[in-house]
């Protein structure tokens, strides 16, 4: 890893709520209980229910000191505004600042630590007078979507079943299988196949957020050239520099989103417990997709009409190492695991608040841990070679 001479800003930690996890029996002995466990015993006993998210969601609305305020899609006024099951679909609100930021979690059901990690810091951001805090809520007004994929979380699945409500029971494709679908890759033209993803379009046309920040998980992971154990990945889902983002707003987007890592990357390296480097997926591929979510956002997709305007936003995501269906969550770094999600997400606004990101050197994505780029793996040509 990179040691950088900037020091890190020292924030109030907001750990006792993480620390409090129920116990399970018999983890195995690891060497560094900083880092997810490759033995398996993933319990999930501790994960939210989409019930506790809510509860805890109206818990905060009424005793947070800085205007928090929860909502349903359904009173946000958007058309479709429930899950496939029927469930609703909630955001929470903080900050009164000009600009609208788009934070969103667990779009993917088995990936729990978004939604944690969010409600966690919506505590913090309605609760905590501190300068950092108050910068971000006057330059921002920030909206949480701590669980974009409620019947997906309840299942804990990546995807969410398509659903016959009138039969109470799954869409059945040709092949006689449940019919699912990956939210991630359903905001593209012609698609929009589940509710959720036609509620949160419609809802993101109404906000038009000048950012977004997106939280996932991703299997256990070395860092390329040392090995050491990766505890947070730094994405992009249109590559920098790769067939797409260069050309979106004059290439504005692709410095921006470099910025927004290396701005992340900088403040954070001095922080023991979290280990980053760029999310690739194998033999130094970088993604280039556009039917994920905050590609669309980037792409300033106009399904329906609804977006003729044609806004775009750039967004970045962070990836914890360690996932439920691999087994390989673990449950020893659990509370780190959350923390540097809230680190990431809260050292990211207030860079954003104060233009520090937009100060950063873009070329310091360049100095962030990755195999050399062999290529970009695309959900529109398959694999493409590296512009030389
Ligand atoms: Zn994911």
């Amino acid at each position: 890893m990179i040691k950088l001479a900037k020091t890190p800003r020292t924030w109030a930690l907001g750990m006792a709520a993480l620390v409090a996890a129920p116990l399970i029996v018999a983890a195995p002995v690891q060497a560094n209980a900083n880092f997810p466990s490759p033995e398996g015993n993933t319990s999930t006993s501790s994960i939210l229910t989409y019930d506790d998210t809510v509860k805890e969601l109206l818990k905060l609305e009424n005793t947070s000191r800085f205007g928090v305020d929860v909502f349903t899609l359904a009173e946000a006024g958007t058309e479709v505004n429930t899950s496939e099951q029927g469930r609703d679909l909630y955001v929470a609100t903080v900050g009164d600042g000009p600009q609208d930021v788009w934070v969103q979690g667990r779009i993917h059901g088995n990936e729990p630590y978004g939604a944690e990690a969010i409600l966690s810091l919506l505590k913090d951001l309605g609760t905590n007078g501190s300068p950092q805090y108050e910068e971000i809520r006057d330059a921002f007004t920030v909206h949480f979507i701590p669980m974009y994929n409620p019947d997906g979380s309840e299942l804990n699945i990546r995807q969410t079943v398509l659903w016959d409500s009138a039969a109470g029971q799954p869409r059945v494709g040709a092949d006689g299988r449940d019919l699912i679908v990956d939210l991630n890759r359903d905001w593209v033209d012609g698609k929009f196949e589940a509710r959720e993803s036609l509620a949160f379009y419609e809802y993101w046309t109404m906000v038009d957020p000048a950012y977004g920040i997106d939280i996932h998980h991703q299997g256990l992971k070395k860092e390329f050239g040392t090995g050491d154990d990766v505890t947070l990945s730094l994405g992009i889902s249109l590559a920098p520099g790769g067939p797409t983002l260069p050309s979106l707003e004059g290439g504005l987007y692709d410095t921006l989103t470099r910025q927004m890592h290396s701005y992340v990357y900088e403040e954070l390296s001095g922080t023991g417990y979290i280990n980053m480097d760029r999310y690739q997926v194998g033999n130094g591929l970088e993604i280039d997709i556009k039917g994920g979510v905050v590609s669309a956002m980037m792409l300033g997709l106009n399904y329906q009409g609804l977006n003729e305007e044609g806004h775009s936003n750039p967004v970045v995501f962070f990836e914890t190492s360690g996932n439920t269906s691999d087994g390989s969550l673990g449950q020893k770094a659990r509370g780190k695991s959350i923390q540097q999600n809230i680190l990431a997400m809260r050292t990211l606004l207030h860079g954003l608040a104060t233009d520090e990101v937009q100060a950063t050197d873009p070329e310091v994505w360049e100095q962030i841990p990755h195999q050399p780029v062999t290529g970009y793996s695309t959900d529109y040509a398959g694999v493409l070679p590296v512009i030389p």
